[in-house]
């Protein structure tokens, strides 16, 4: 049990580690506190909900969207909830995306916080207050940046995480390794899904390491001006594939990684492109992949990251060192057409 805050521009997280769902009562009154999750976390976890007023909705990204924050918001009033309550989102990175969502609308605004299930969302998505929902194709096209009041861990809930969603939540550890921390790429080569599926230590450690990543890189940049931009990395391509193909979004972002570390090779002198395809494949995730070059060209050039004829994208100089550079879309698309 660890407990540690982190300052934001305008609030602070308290992130408490390992604490367990049984400390949420010290933490937050039950009888001002709305827990909001989804079927498939209720049905597997229901005796952790006892004793807590609790909103229940569908699972999946499908669901993320407005008709379903209305559904949120009908059942809250029904629930009185006001001004005072606290609304805690227990789930993957659609709960608590929804969650802090809608908290952050009704009646203007209610403290929230989080209690990540998936590991997607525990070394990601529960941290850095971006909120929100999609609107058809467009993902997250509406939402806000507000901070949670705090993030506890159980580690309990993974014990019923499908390992599909597993080798979703590598992806983006195997990224914070890419671009910030070398040692703990080191590590993840020594390891394997099972070692740490099996050790509760490891795994243990391993979220709180990259929570903590991801956390400092927000608390640097938390409206994306610069060093937040990293957390892109693999996202670009990603992004761009995950429309056009049935792909999850680890997979899709380990393929965008394979690629990135490619277009490294050619403009930063990056020379270990295979050090990180072996990682990925060790974690059950895909590296090269064969793709419509210009069909995803076409999507990717619409990406949020473009300024004008420009991308910014996100390359590694070295394993540990991701950097941003801004390259023309022509010469993006050349290279691209050469894989
Ligand atoms: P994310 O991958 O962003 O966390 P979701 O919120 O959609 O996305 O979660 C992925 C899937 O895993 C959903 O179907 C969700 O219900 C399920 N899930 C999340 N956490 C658990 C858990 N601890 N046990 C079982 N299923 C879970
Ligand atoms: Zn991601």
């Amino acid at each position: 049990m660890k407990k540690l805050t982190y300052k934001f521009s305008s609030s602070s997280t308290d992130f408490y580690f390992a604490y367990g769902i049984s400390h949420l009562k010290e933490i937050t009154d039950p009888k001002a506190t709305v827990l909001v999750t989804d079927e498939n976390i209720y049905n597997a976890h229901t005796k952790r909900f006892k004793g807590w007023k609790t909103i229940v909705l569908k699972p999946g990204e499908e669901f993320k969207v407005q008709a379903t924050v209305d559904s949120l918001i009908e059942q809250l009033i029904a629930y009185e909830a006001d001004r005072k309550t606290t609304l805690v989102g227990i789930g993957g990175g659609v709960i608590t995306d929804i969650t802090g969502y809608a908290a952050s609308v009704y009646m203007r605004g209610l403290k929230f916080g989080f209690i990540p299930t998936s590991l997607l969302a525990l070394v990601d998505a529960s941290i850095g207050g971006k909120n929100g929902i999609d609107v058809g194709v467009y993902k997250n096209m509406v939402g806000v940046i507000r901070q949670p009041a705090f993030i506890l861990h159980d580690m309990v809930f993974l014990n019923t995480l499908p390992q599909r969603e597993w080798e979703n939540g590598f992806a983006e550890i195997i990224k914070h390794a890419c671009i910030k921390d070398a040692a703990m790429f080191k590590d993840l080569e020594s390891m394997s899904l099972k070692k740490y599926q099996k050790s509760k230590t490891a795994i243990c450690q391993l979220v709180q390491r990259n929570a903590m990543i991801k956390a400092k890189v927000v608390q640097q940049d938390e409206f994306e001006k610069n060093e937040r931009r990293l957390l892109n990395f693999g996202h670009t391509l990603g992004h761009a594939l995950e429309n056009q193909y049935e792909l999850m979004h680890g997979q899709a972002v380990s393929i965008g990684m394979t690629y990135a570390c490619q277009i490294s090779e050619q403009l930063t002198g990056f020379k270990h492109t295979e050090k990180v395809v072996k990682v990925l494949e060790q974690y059950g995730l895909p590296g090269y992949y064969s793709f419509d070059k210009q069909k995803v060209f076409d999507v990717l050039k619409m990406d949020k990251k473009r300024e004008r004829t420009e991308m910014n994208y996100v390359l590694l100089e070295k394993i540990g060192k991701g950097v941003v550079k801004s390259i023309p879309l022509n010469q993006l698309e050349k290279i691209i057409s050469k894989f």
